[in-house]
């Protein structure tokens, strides 16, 4: 007999390179929450630089009163589907202020945000149809792709001419075509160049989904995203998002404009065949966006803590993910040992970050990803900068890290 474990063995082996006096990055537990930006791991007080908590919202005291008052008045949880007993008051009044704030007729609320794109991509295409990905695309991109049976086509990441050679190459086969772009790229915290793919759209015909995962709440004049800071949301056909980043909540949503988009609820199974997202997590949620919208400070906020770590980070000479100030900074290791010996020395040191090694990265390349947030203070940031100053000297001598 074969044992269905045996294929998991190269994981324990790799985890078993972790050294004896070393924490398993992927193992960490928050012991208590101080608040959006500080936590008690290991027992000591650290300041979170990895959390995805971009606007800092976790601890608002109208997002808490919110969820408190909907568990008290619809219960712990919705123990039904959207399309059965799950759809209370609070689902469709988030999705009609979520339509609102992405200007957009429709929105469709998900359990999640991986459940958002397994959802829309499969409800968009299905066998006779094919998607184009960037490469880079995240996990949750890649399985709404398997679960909608379309055709996959792979671009190379953020170039719209190898998009444009593909499409030509699958002129006239049937079907319909769906191009998938991110607003910001979780691993490097690039953009994609909406305009550059805009042209292609222009050029070859398709429609076109963004994932603004990272993007919403934080980019473009109305914190839409990508397209809004663009000027090309009339050009984007469907919008992806979450509510585990900038909402500080759980949760997701697709959203658009055709005609026929309500007929997704129908044909989507990630949003048919799981409970409704929790009455506590809606209405926080609901509050959160409603935030959004009134207070453009944040996004104001985010991006000068974005600005002051980039420009930190580039004063120690290190080797970052991308050339543009975004909420995503990621410091690339030169490999996987030394990255897991500098992420525990920070931790070691009371910072926690994000760490990122293959087959989760772009290629191939080992990372320590910092997340800001628009509640981190001054004070906070620069202990960061001084922490991975440090670190990187006691690991590479002076010299900053060439990966
Ligand atoms: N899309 C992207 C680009 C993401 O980075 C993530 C989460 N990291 C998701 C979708 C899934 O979101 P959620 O955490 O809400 O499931």
């Amino acid at each position: 007999m074969i044992d269905l474990f045996d294929k998991h063995r190269p994981i324990l082996e790799r985890l078993s390179r972790v050294g004896p006096d070393d924490v398993n990055p992927v193992g960490v537990t928050n012991e208590r929450m101080l608040s959006p930006t500080r936590a008690i791991i290991n027992g000591r007080e650290t300041i979170l630089a990895g959390t995805n908590n971009y606007m800092g919202i976790t601890f608002d005291p109208d997002c808490i009163a919110a969820g408190e008052e909907a568990m008290a008045k619809f219960g712990t949880g919705t123990t039904g589907s959207r399309v059965a007993n799950g759809t209370y008051s609070l689902h469709t009044a988030l999705e009609t202020e979520l339509a609102h704030f992405l200007n957009r007729r429709h929105c469709i609320v998900f359990t999640t945000g991986y459940q958002a794109n397994l959802g829309m991509m499969s409800g968009l295409a299905g066998p006779r149809d094919t998607i184009f990905l960037d490469a880079d695309s995240h996990s949750s991109i890649y399985d709404g792709c398997t679960l909608s049976g379309a055709k996959l086509v792979r671009f190379r990441h953020n170039d719209a001419t190898d998009l444009d050679k593909r499409l030509a190459r699958s002129e006239g086969e049937e079907g319909g075509k769906l191009v998938v772009l991110e607003g910001i790229y979780s691993m490097l915290g690039d953009r994609a160049p909406l305009a550059d793919f805009v042209e292609v759209k222009k050029k070859r015909g398709f429609q076109l989904l963004a994932d603004e995962a990272h993007s919403f709440g934080v980019l473009g004049p109305h914190g839409r995203g990508l397209a809004d800071e663009a000027g090309l949301e009339d050009e984007v056909d469907f919008v992806v998002g979450t509510f585990s980043k900038s909402v500080g909540a759980i949760g997701g949503f697709g959203a658009g404009n055709h005609p026929m988009f309500e007929v997704l609820r129908y044909a989507m199974r990630p949003y048919m065949f799981t409970a409704s997202s929790s009455p506590a997590s809606i209405a926080t949620s609901l509050a959160a966006v409603k935030k959004l919208a009134a207070e453009p400070w944040r996004r104001d906020r985010l991006r000068e803590n974005s600005t002051r770590l980039f420009n930190g980070f580039k004063g120690l000479g290190l080797d970052m993910g991308c050339d543009a100030v975004s909420p995503v900074i990621a410091v690339k290791c030169p490999d996987e040992a030394s990255t897991i010996r500098m992420w525990n020395a920070l931790l070691a040191a009371g910072v926690y970050v994000n760490i990122a090694l293959p087959p989760g990265t772009p290629n191939k390349l080992c990372l320590l990803r910092c997340s800001v947030s628009a509640a981190h203070s001054n004070e906070e940031i620069d202990r960061i900068i001084e922490l991975f100053g440090q670190v990187v000297a006691a690991h590479h001598g002076k010299k900053a890290v060439n990966a």
